[in-house]
């Protein structure tokens, strides 16, 4: 079984208005930032049209690379989601 036909089983309960990690404004992302577009298993960073990142975390898996390297520095901020909402992962 392939790794993306696992992932296509997760479920999400997005927080609708309450996204749990935010990007820092910025004019120029760092370039730990800017790794984040490439390294989230989720793709959930993009560069828009001004070449700063954004983020949808609406698929975040939780799985904190994002929190490792970008947070200690502000660039984000990264919480878990409410109870109940974000990744439900299935098994099996
Ligand atoms: Fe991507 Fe993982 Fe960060 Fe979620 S926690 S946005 S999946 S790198």
């Amino acid at each position: 079984v392939r790794v993306e036909d696992k992932l296509f089983q997760n479920r999400y309960l997005v927080d609708v208005g309450r996204p749990h990690i935010t990007v820092r404004p910025h004019e120029t992302p760092s370039p730990n930032l800017l790794a984040l577009t490439r390294i989230c298993p989720a793709k959930c960073y993009e560069q828009n049209d001004k070449g700063q990142v954004e983020i949808t975390a609406d698929g975040c898996m939780e799985c904190g690379t994002c929190r490792v390297l970008c947070e200690p520095s502000g660039e984000i901020e990264w919480n878990y989601p409410r109870g109940g909402y974000g990744v439900l992962f299935k098994f099996g």
